[in-house]
């Protein structure tokens, strides 16, 4: 997975996860996908258990929930402001 002029991949800070962002030019449309890291899955696995629990009981008694927090930089914000002005040129 890379990035080119049409793809940018954001890493939360605490490397919990990727937001990879796509351009199709030709239909104007954007893909937004979201990577959990399998491997900072297993270090965290009884902290991840309890939050997958708590998220199952907010679903199932129809509350509002957070499905995945991530941490950005300054860094990463400007790199996504500029891969989205691209679109706002004119
Ligand atoms: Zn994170």
């Amino acid at each position: 997975m890379g990035e080119d002029k049409n793809t940018i991949l954001l890493s939360c800070s605490c490397g919990c996860s990727l937001l990879k962002l796509e351009r199709d030019t030709s239909v104007k449309l954007y893909y937004l996908s979201h990577y959990l890291d399998s491997s900072y899955q297993q270090k965290n696995f009884y902290s991840l258990l309890k939050n997958k629990i708590k998220l199952i009981w907010l679903i199932l008694s129809g509350k509002e929930y957070v499905f995945w927090d991530m941490i950005f930089t300054k860094e990463d914000l400007k790199k996504l402001y500029s891969f989205l002005k691209e679109d706002y040129k004119g």
